[in-house]
């Protein structure tokens, strides 16, 4: 009778005994693939539970031998074929031929599993598209603010709305609307960062939490996101396109917590959706034309570069004493096919900002390297060459040796290039700039600080850098004349230059009475309208063989 209930059970039951098998019942032998034969005085529990717990039926079957009785336990059981599924088992002390043994029961507990899993899915899933509902999407922003908080990042909240999506529901049926929203969801997952949260509001809303974007990276993605809206959507045998709007808001700028953020970046879509549709706004309107202009700037900037848009001119920088034209300022200017010469106070910053600024400052040093050098080999006078470099370009790695590239490529002389650092530049971690400016000083290159006067150079520190040049900006040369102010800064900048044995040049110079000043001063150089604007190649070489001492 026992062995007829055993073999009719519809749950597995085993007598274990010195960590083997003595009886299985066929059920058992069922669930794992094995025969009786294969598991009986062959096989132990360790052959069909995942390895990771070893350990702890090793241990569940001394206290089963010790006497001890067991609970329920939740395993991985693997088949005969390698599959696993979970079972749950439970173990009593018992005795077998006259020893310890145990009695155990083993039940299949997939379909109980899956289904926790659905119910735990149905709660935090939209159940059309699979996308984290807003319950989850509550849940992981708790998460992003606190880490947003306290690594003072940035986290952008997307509000992504169909257009017209309600045509499509209205004249192809609800079925046909849902299918082209799994589809969208399926292509919005592709354009987000693991670390970003989609999540699907209802109807033909998506959300998007992404942080540590700042505002240029979010309109970025953003045209990531309307791009994946390009290519039309395949949907029950109809090729549907559809467009987003997006609004944009930015915590912590626009909001401290989910519900505003949301509802400003809902307001945001709303103008996106006013202004014309497929496209994106930022809650914070200032924000929507500096990144647009930015935008187009820079990936106009990029193919500037490739396209060979930017050109150098020159000013000439002039002795005081003598009256000779001792070196050039290479001025860059963007000759745009379009909107035509655009000055470098328009682009340089935008450039700086986006990083672009290193291949475009690489290719001025470049140039104005080999312009040097030609004008060297035509048999004009040495000329210094004065290249303004921007900090991000200075303080980028490698930065000494493309310098050293430069000259190498051209040919020129070391101490016949100068190049022209701010303050700022120079002053900002000081004692790492310290060792660019020495590695610079030790080729030959000659160092002048430019724009003087307007950041916070203390004395002591300026007499640390191997700087040769100053450079007066030009805002104290303006008003020279007319204010006492500006006066006492730039003659208490040439005197500080003298005592600190370097050469001081007046920026800005337009008029004659400003030169008269600089010279009682005791300026060293001056630059300016006065003697020249900025001119092309060609026209400084004109200009330089003019000089009468070239004639002479
Ligand atoms: P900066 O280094 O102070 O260059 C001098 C600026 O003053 C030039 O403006 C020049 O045209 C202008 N200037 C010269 N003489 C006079 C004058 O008598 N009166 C007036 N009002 N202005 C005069 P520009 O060419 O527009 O360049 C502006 C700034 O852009 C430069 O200021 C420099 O900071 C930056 N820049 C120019 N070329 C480059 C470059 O190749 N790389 C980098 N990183 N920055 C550059
Ligand atoms: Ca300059
Ligand atoms: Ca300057």
């Amino acid at each position: 009778m026992f062995r007829t209930t055993m073999e009719a059970a519809q749950v597995g039951i085993f007598v274990l005994q010195d960590q083997h098998f003595k009886y299985v019942n066929p059920y058992l032998t069922r669930l794992f693939g094995y025969s009786a034969d294969e598991m009986v005085d062959r096989m132990g529990p360790l052959d069909v539970v995942a390895a990771g717990q070893h350990a702890f039926i090793v241990e569940q079957m001394q206290a089963r031998a010790a006497g001890v009785s067991g609970h329920h336990y939740e395993i991985t059981a693997i088949r005969k074929n390698g599959s696993e599924f979970p079972a749950m088992i439970y173990g009593s002390p018992s005795v077998f031929d006259g020893r310890p043994a145990s009695v155990g029961t083993l039940l299949d507990i997939s379909s109980q599993k899956a289904a926790e899993q659905r119910i735990r899915e149905l709660a935090d899933y939209d159940v059309l598209t699979g996308l984290p509902n807003r319950r989850l999407l509550r849940e992981r922003f708790v998460q992003l603010l606190a880490a947003a908080e306290r690594d003072k990042t940035e986290i952008a909240v997307f509000f992504l709305d169909l257009d017209h999506f309600k045509r499509v529901n209205d004249s192809l049926g609800h079925s046909v609307g849902d299918e082209l929203l799994v589809e969208v969801a399926r292509r919005l997952d592709t354009v987000v960062r693991r670390i970003d949260t989609v999540a699907r509001l209802g109807g033909d809303e998506f959300i998007f939490a992404m942080p540590g974007f700042h505002t240029a990276a979010a309109a970025e993605v953003a045209r990531r996101l309307i791009d994946v809206f390009a290519r039309p959507f395949e949907v029950a045998g109809h090729e549907l396109t559809v467009t987003p709007s997006l609004g944009i808001s930015i915590y912590p700028h626009d909001g401290q917590d989910l519900e505003t953020l949301l509802k400003n970046a809902d307001t945001a879509m709303y103008r996106a959706k006013e202004i014309g549709r497929n496209t994106f706004q930022f809650y914070a309107t200032e924000m929507n034309t500096a990144t647009l202009d930015r935008l187009l700037m820079e990936s106009n900037l990029r193919r500037a570069l490739v396209q060979k848009e930017f050109i150098l001119q020159y000013q000439p920088l002039v002795n005081l004493r003598t009256g000779v034209i001792v070196g050039v300022e290479a001025l860059i200017r963007w000759q745009h096919p379009e909107l035509g010469t655009i000055m470098p106070d328009s682009f340089i910053h935008v450039a700086e900002e986006t990083g672009l600024i290193n291949p475009i400052g690489d290719w001025v040093l470049c140039e104005a390297c080999r312009q040097a050098k030609a004008w060297c080999d035509e048999g004009l006078p040495s000329l210094v060459m004065a290249v303004n470099v921007a900090p991000v370009q200075f303080r980028q790695p490698g930065f000494v040796e493309m310098v050293a590239g430069a000259l190498a490529a051209s040919g020129l002389e070391a101490s016949l290039l100068e190049l022209e650092l701010t303050e700022r530049t120079v002053m900002h971690d000081a004692d790492i700039n310290l060792g660019t400016l020495s590695a610079l000083h030790r080729m030959g290159v000659e160092l002048s600080l430019d724009d003087f006067g307007t950041g916070y150079s203390s004395l002591a520190y300026l007499k640390r850098f191997p700087v040769g040049k100053l450079k007066i900006d030009r805002s104290f040369v303006n008003d020279l004349e007319t204010d006492p102010d500006d006066w006492a800064i730039a003659s208490t900048i040439v005197s500080m230059g003298r005592s600190l044995r370097m050469t001081v040049l007046a920026e800005g110079v337009e008029t004659g009475e400003q030169l008269v000043q600089l010279r009682k001063m005791g300026c060293d150089m001056a630059q300016g309208y006065y003697f020249s604007r900025p001119t092309s190649a060609a026209g400084m070489a004109e200009i330089l063989r003019a000089q009468p001492f070239v004639n002479r």
